[in-house]
Order: C-alpha cells, then sequence, then structure tokens
C-alpha cells in the first residue's frame, strides 16, 4: 500500500466503487480505495442487497439518479460478470388510494422522463403468473426497472477504475483514524493498522457505519443504521425449471410494506413490515457485517401478506433469512458533499444501489468542477441545522423514514414527532388565533389561522375535495384575499439572516451575486447567486447596511445550503466575517394596501414612498421596539419585512396588532403567502429555480447586471445567452375551474411531454389556478394551449403573460 494518494476512498461498497469510476473518469488519479473487510464481498450492505431497482421517486433528484444507475449497470453487465436482470418493475395496488397513488406515480414517470404504464390486474397477472390477480387493482409497470447483482456491478466499476492504474484497490485494511490540521481546516492523512496515507482529499462511502469515522473530524452525519428483514421461500412448485435466475419483473407490495423477486425457483420477500429496528452506528465499531440474526417475531405478517398476493408461496418454507442492515437518514435522502468545516473531507452515504450509480456520478463532478449536472439540494450534506443532528432527532425522524417508507405520503403531510423544535416569540400569540401549524426547518409556521374562518363570510373561496383538500383549509384563500384588500401580518422568523461585513465584503458578494451590490447604504437588493455553469444556486436579498457590512436574507428551508455557499467561497484572508445572526431576529411582514397606515401610526420616522421607497431599509423605531424595516414583499403587496432583536418580538405583535385593528388586520399564515407569490409570479428556490435552470430561462434576467464586471457564472451565462434560450418559465392557468395541479405534474402537449410543474397554487384574487413550469420557447408565447396531467386526468392550460396580478 502507498503512503501517499491523491484522493483515499474508504469504503468499498457499491458507492466507494461507484464514485472511484467516475472519478476516474474525470481525469483523476492515484486514488486508494480501502475497505476494512474483502473485496467486494465486503459483508456491508452492498454484499446483503437483492438488488431490486425501482426508479419512479417523487424527487426529480432520485429519480435521476435511478435512471442514470440503470443505464451504468446496463453498460457493465458482461457474461462473465453479469449485473443486470432487465425484467422490469410492477407495483400493485391493494386499495382505491394506492390505485389513485400510482396513477400519481405515472405522472411522476412522465415529468422526469420515464417509460411507464398502468396494468390491468390481468396484464399484471400475465408478467407475474403466480400472483392473485383478484386481490389487486391494477399495477404501475416500468420497462427499464430491473434487479442487479450489485456486488458485481461494484466489482465491474471497481475493474475500470482500476484499469490503466488510476486507482488502487485494497481490502481488509480498516481505517481506523483520519487526521487534520485545525487551523487549516483541511485533511491530511487517514490512518490504518497498516499504516498512514497522507492525503488531502478524503471520501467517505462506509454507509451504516459513517457516523464512527465523522464524529472524529467533529462531523455529525444525521443518519442511523436499520435492520431490513430478507428471506427467501424454498421452491415453488409453481417455478420448477425456471430458466433464469429472474425472469418475472420485480415486485412491491406497498400496502404491505414488502417487495419480491424470483430466484429461480424460489421467491425473495423483503419486509419493512415490522416495528423499524434501529441500530446506533456506533455500537457497529469494530463489527465487519452489516447482518443481524432474523428475528421471526418480525416477519409473521410479512409471511402471512405473501401467501395472500403470492398464493403459490403457501405451504413453502423460508430458507436464507436475515436482517442486514442499511442506513436511513433523517429526510430519507442520501447525504453527499463536502463537509462545511473540513476542506478535502468529501462524503456520499445514505445511498441505496438504485442510485448508486448517479450519487457517484454527481460526487465525483462536484469534487472535480465544484458543480453537478444534477441539482443536489436535497443531498447536500449542507441542508441540515443543528437540532438535525441531535440524537433524539435523528432517532425520531429515521423511525419513522423506515416506518413509511412505502406509505403514500401527501406533498403537504406534515411530520408528527419532533415538533416545536423551533418557535418563535409571536408562537403563543398564534396559538391563540388557532393557528394550524407546518414545520419547516424546524420552525413552527402557521399555514392558515382558524381566528380568520369568520372572513370566509366576507370572501368567496372555492370549496375542494379529495387529495388537494388535505392539508388545506379554505381560510387560505380568505386569508390571501384579506391581505390584498386590506392588511396582514406573517411571522417570517424562520428566514435565515445573515450579517456579512469586512473591507471586503462588498467585493465578495458582488462577486457571488448576479446583480449590483454595490449601491448606496440602506439599498436592498434581489440577487440571484450563480454556480459557476450558471445555474441558480440562491435567490436572495442582501442589504447594504453600511460602507462594509450587508444583511443577507434568505429562506428558512435554505438557510443552511446558502451559508455554507458563501462561506465557501469567502476569502480566508480574514477580509469578510460571515455571522448567522438567524437566531438573533425575529421578523413580521407586514403586508397589504394599509400596511403604510398601520406602520405610521406607530413609529415617528416618516414611512411615505418618498421617504422610504421600494427596496429600501432603515432602522426605525416602533413604539418602543428598535427595528430594522426593508420595503420588500414576496406577497406583492404595498408593505414591510420588520426585524428586531427576539426580545422584542411579543412587543412589536402587539403594538402593530393593536394600531392594525382599525384597519381589520389579520394575522395569516404561509398558505396564503404562496398563492400570492405564485399570482405575482415571485419564483422560489428549490421549486421553480435551482442549479439546473439559469437566470435567461428562469425569466430573472432583469436582475442580471453585465456590466458591472466579473461575477461567478458570468462567463457561462453569456455563453447561454450566446446560444440561445432553448427553454423558459412559463405561467399557465388552468382553464376547467374544476381543474387542479400540486405540483410535479406532468405538462404535455397531445404526447410530447414538455415539461413539468414547478409551482402550484389557486390563485384567489384572480380566480383560477396557475402552474408554473418551463416550455420548450416554441411553446412558450402567451395563449399556447398544453395540458397537465392530474391523477391521469388531462387538465387544458394556457400559457399567460404574467404577472396575472
Ligand atoms: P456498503 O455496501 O455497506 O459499503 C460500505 C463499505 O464500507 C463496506 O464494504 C464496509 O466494509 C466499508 N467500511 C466501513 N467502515 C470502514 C472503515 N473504517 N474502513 C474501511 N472500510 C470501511 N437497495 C436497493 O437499491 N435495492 C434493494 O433491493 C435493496 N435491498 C436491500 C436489502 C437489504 C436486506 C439491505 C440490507 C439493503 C438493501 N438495499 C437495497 C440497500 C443497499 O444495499 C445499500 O443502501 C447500499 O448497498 C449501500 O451501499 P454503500 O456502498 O453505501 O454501503
Amino acid at each position: 500500500m502507498q503512503n501517499k494518494a491523491r484522493l483515499v476512498i474508504i469504503g468499498g461498497g457499491i458507492v466507494g466503487c461507484s464514485a472511484a469510476y467516475h472519478l476516474v473518469q474525470m481525469g483523476w488519479r492515484d486514488i486508494v480505495v480501502l475497505d476494512q473487510s474483502q473485496l467486494y464481498q465486503t459483508g456491508g450492505s452492498t454484499s446483503h442487497a437483492p438488488g431490486l431497482v425501482f426508479q419512479t421517486n417523487p424527487s426529480r433528484m432520485m429519480t435521476a439518479f435511478a435512471r442514470y444507475t440503470v443505464d451504468l449497470f446496463n453498460r457493465f453487465h458482461t457474461s462473465t460478470l453479469p449485473t443486470v436482470y432487465p425484467v422490469g418493475g410492477i407495483e400493485v395496488a391493494y386499495t382505491p388510494e394506492r390505485w389513485a397513488e400510482l396513477q400519481r406515480k405515472l405522472g411522476f414517470a412522465q415529468a422526469y422522463g420515464l417509460e411507464a404504464y398502468l396494468l390491468s390486474p390481468q396484464e399484471v397477472r400475465q408478467k407475474i403468473p403466480i400472483i392473485d390477480e383478484t386481490r389487486i387493482h391494477g399495477g404501475y409497470y416500468v420497462p427499464t426497472d430491473c434487479d442487479v447483482i450489485a456486488v458485481n456491478g461494484a466489482q465491474a466499476w471497481a475493474q475500470a477504475a482500476q484499469a490503466g492504474g488510476a486507482a488502487e484497490f485494497h481490502g481488509d485494511i480498516p481505517v481506523t483514524d483520519i487526521e487534520f490540521e485545525t487551523g487549516r481546516g483541511r485533511v491530511t492523512a487517514v490512518v490504518t493498522p497498516k499504516g498512514r496515507i497522507e492525503t488531502e482529499q478524503v471520501l467517505l462511502c462506509t454507509n451504516i457505519w459513517s457516523p464512527i469515522l465523522a464524529d472524529k473530524v467533529g462531523l455529525k452525519l444525521p443518519l442511523m443504521a436499520v435492520e431490513h428483514q430478507y428471506a427467501v421461500t424454498t421452491p415453488l412448485p409453481e417455478l420448477a425449471g425456471a430458466q433464469a435466475e429472474v425472469e418475472h419483473p420485480i415486485l412491491r407490495h406497498q400496502d404491505r410494506a414488502m417487495y419480491f423477486r424470483q430466484h429461480r425457483d424460489a421467491y425473495g420477500i423483503g419486509s419493512y413490515n415490522h416495528a423499524p429496528l434501529l441500530v446506533d452506528p456506533h455500537d457497529l465499531d469494530g463489527v465487519h457485517l452489516a447482518e443481524r440474526p432474523f428475528t421471526p417475531e418480525h416477519f409473521a405478517e410479512a409471511w402471512e401478506a405473501t401467501n395472500e398476493l403470492l398464493p403459490a408461496t403457501r405451504g413453502a418454507g423460508l430458507t436464507r433469512k436475515f436482517n442486514g442492515m442499511f442506513t436511513f437518514t433523517v429526510d430519507g435522502m442520501p447525504i453527499m458533499g463536502e463537509a462545511p468545516h473540513l476542506k478535502g473531507f468529501w462524503v456520499a452515504v445514505g445511498v441505496w444501489v438504485t442510485h448508486s450509480g448517479g450519487v457517484g456520478k454527481a460526487i465525483a463532478e462536484w469534487m472535480t468542477t465544484g458543480d453537478t449536472e444534477v441539482d443536489v439540494r436535497e443531498a447536500n450534506i449542507n441542508r441540515f441545522y443543528d437540532f438535525a443532528k441531535t440524537k433524539t432527532y435523528i432517532q425520531a425522524r429515521c423511525y419513522t423514514q423506515y416506518d413509511e417508507v412505502y406509505d403514500i405520503i401527501h406533498p403537504f403531510q406534515q411530520m408528527e414527532n419532533p415538533r416545536r423544535v423551533r418557535v418563535s416569540p409571536f408562537y403563543p400569540r398564534l396559538q391563540e388565533l388557532g393557528a394550524v401549524f407546518f414545520e419547516s426547518a424546524g420552525w413552527e409556521r402557521p399555514q392558515w389561522l382558524e381566528a380568520n374562518r369568520r372572513l370566509l363570510n366576507r370572501y368567496r373561496v372555492p370549496s375542494r375535495s379529495g387529495w388537494e383538500a388535505r392539508y388545506w383549509s379554505p381560510i387560505q384563500g380568505a386569508e390571501h384575499l384579506a391581505t390584498r384588500e386590506r392588511v396582514a401580518l406573517y411571522d417570517l422568523t424562520a428566514f435565515a439572516k445573515f450579517d456579512v461585513r469586512g473591507p471586503g465584503a462588498l467585493a465578495f458578494l458582488n462577486y457571488l451575486a448576479a446583480n449590483q451590490i454595490d449601491r448606496p447604504t440602506g439599498r436592498v437588493v434581489y440577487t440571484a447567486l450563480l454556480t459557476r455553469r450558471g445555474g441558480i444556486r440562491a435567490d436572495l436579498t442582501i442589504t447594504r447596511t453600511g460602507p462594509d457590512s450587508f444583511l443577507v436574507l434568505t429562506g428558512g428551508a435554505t438557510g443552511m445550503l446558502d451559508l455554507a455557499w458563501l462561506r465557501q467561497h469567502a476569502p480566508d484572508d480574514g477580509s469578510v466575517q460571515i455571522t448567522d445572526v438567524s437566531s438573533q431576529y425575529c421578523a413580521v411582514g407586514l403586508w397589504g394596501p394599509d400596511a403604510r397606515h398601520v406602520l405610521q401610526s406607530v413609529t415617528p420616522e416618516d414611512v411615505s414612498d418618498q421617504a422610504f421607497p421600494y427596496f429600501t431599509a432603515q432602522a426605525i423605531s416602533i413604539d418602543t421596539v428598535p427595528a430594522y424595516a426593508l420595503r420588500v414583499s414576496y406577497v406583492g403587496e404595498l408593505g414591510w419585512e420588520i426585524y428586531t432583536p427576539m426580545e422584542y418580538g411579543p412587543r412589536l405583535w402587539d403594538v402593530l396588532w393593536q394600531a392594525g385593528e382599525p384597519f381589520g388586520i389579520i394575522a395569516a399564515g404561509f398558505g396564503a403567502f404562496d398563492s400570492l407569490r405564485l399570482e405575482k409570479g415571485y419564483r422560489s428556490w428549490g421549486a421553480d429555480i435551482h442549479t439546473e435552470y439559469n437566470p435567461l430561462e428562469a425569466g430573472l434576467d432583469w436582475a442580471v447586471r453585465w456590466d458591472k464586471g466579473d461575477f461567478l457564472g458570468r462567463e457561462a451565462l453569456l455563453s447561454a445567452r450566446e446560444a440561445g434560450v432553448r427553454r423558459r418559465l412559463c405561467c399557465m392557468t388552468l382553464d376547467d375551474p374544476q381543474a387542479v395541479a400540486l405540483g410535479k405534474e406532468p405538462i404535455l402537449s397531445g404526447d410530447r411531454v414538455l415539461g413539468y410543474v414547478t409551482s402550484a397554487n389557486y390563485g384567489y384574487s384572480v380566480g383560477q389556478w396557475i402552474v408554473y413550469g418551463y416550455l420548450p420557447v416554441e411553446f412558450a408565447a402567451p395563449g399556447t394551449r398544453v395540458e397537465v396531467v392530474y391523477f391521469g386526468r388531462r387538465q387544458p392550460a394556457t400559457v399567460r403573460k404574467e404577472p396575472l396580478r
């Protein structure tokens, strides 16, 4: 083993091998891959995986990872090292609810470019002759889903990485420690019983074991190992004489939290149909096998359900039975990226075989260029707030992720536990008003307030039923209309707030921002921060609070990602200090046509349009409250975002509330907030915009200052402008008043899939459902007719000029 390397990858499972392969493809050399066990049957999760690859996922990123992975497995399939059984995949519906869910799933597939069909019960039986088709409503079929031999895949990718000597793989070498320089915040070496390897780059691919080494460098990875049951039946007479190892499509029975695959003349049964069996990763120190003894009491229900769906299994026994372990993260998504505090320490964990190819490619791109082709916000290691790294939170969330892995999850479904992780000073006031709280970044935020039910006498709000009525109240519509007509208070405390200052602050921010930040003190600038490829990495406001100081405000959900981006790009010469002041300040939005009357009545400062113009900020006093007010609004009405230290919060609320009473002030929730912003065409990062789209496509070119000098992403954006924009973010409305969309639905013209819905909500002021989505430019002209597919229903829609209001 060499004692120096450019990169050490720890873990030779499917993820480590995939990363090594892709890094070598991207030109890396001098890579060492170490595994604590023998390669490639290491005893890690990859060795146990029965290899079912179902590609469809509500997350576009996960579907993209899976599609790429299937392609990669197929490319490496050889008769000497077979990797794929290309049998397709079927998910069956036991209930009408699941059948409807499968139609929604078909929508995801269409939206993300995956070929898929719905099958009748008889058609399912034709493909899986041992199924009792009388039990099911039908099936969802993806012809390219497959079963893979994950260990062979790992080996094949590893061999390709080693060809030409770019990478070396060593088994039976556990990494016991990581050395790093605290001062430089940089990795320097990995330690093994067979010696040290000096290196400035480490990629941790140790799956269930990952917290053990991560903890040693002060990195908390919010994941747990979970036992998962898998058993294989004795030979089934119905399958006697089967020619191939897997002929039937792989099968999911999600209503009983189970899946199946053929093992020649037997069937394998995977079950989540038991109470989650969490294992603390630290208990696995020194354990090399990701396996625990089988617990029959946890398999009884699964066996019954198997006998019911697959009658051929009745009377059979079970042969190979085990509890394999794999990881569940707190939000069910992989964890990828560079540790925020330690340069050169990279992580790719919490990954299924299904996504291993895509994850390996993305992490390799990220390590090579600093950017990824597929937006990885959902997997980014920087997404977690500190509360998400506490033991209580990790245990509670990983438990639920396992428990709900096959549940039908509504896009607005709220987590039950833990709640009340973070509350604003306005929380008691909102509770008194009957707030229905939704969770965001740990904060309790009102979605609507029952006290506003009385407004339904004043405002007409169309009723809803079924799926789209869940986690919704007509009160949201009333709050929307009251904001447009009068004035409303919104709790904005969840916003993330960063103080950026120092002699280098202006140059630093101006290089990261696409808009001009060099404006007078007191100016608020809306800007995108771009990636090197010109994709939108963040959109936020930057307010100049002094010659060398700035207040950066962004959404709570993306706060940690944006903070990491700022810190990662800051000069390390001490000329810029970035402080997260989110927990120091609470904030309200005071918005609506009467907002100025309300504010003027409680402040001695002049808040007229001349004295306090749009996109400016001032320190003002509100009664006894020292506040900082920004004349901006995401809802598209007159008003201010008002910030004050947390302890002044209750007073701020009470003073504004009292002053607002003559104007009929209400407290409003984030249900109204979203529909208001959509009517105004304001983009939401993570939905309408992210790194896969640039400002030209997103209709944000007005916020790009080409002439201000160089900025990150400028060159790529210039090339994109020269090449011409081929797709555009468009505003559409659904033609039929009964039509509905909630997001991620496919947008079609005839049979051609044009795109998918990035945002959708009812516009209560315009009286129509509004959807946004990227369309090819030839479909982007107002008046163009398209269709939005909701649960299999084609709904005509029309491209509209924006904003609608
Ligand atoms: P692993 O394969 O566990 O590799 C991690 C490697 O790190 C191991 O080889 C380990 O030896 C090594 N290592 C750990 N610590 C050290 C150290 N300190 N030094 C050196 N080496 C170290 N996924 C699917 O997509 N489809 C399925 O059908 C499926 N079924 C599953 C069924 C079961 C029973 C189980 C357990 C998992 C299943 N999974 C499935 C999940 C999937 O197997 C895993 O998510 C995936 O294999 C993880 O790959 P990995 O490379 O991250 O981890």
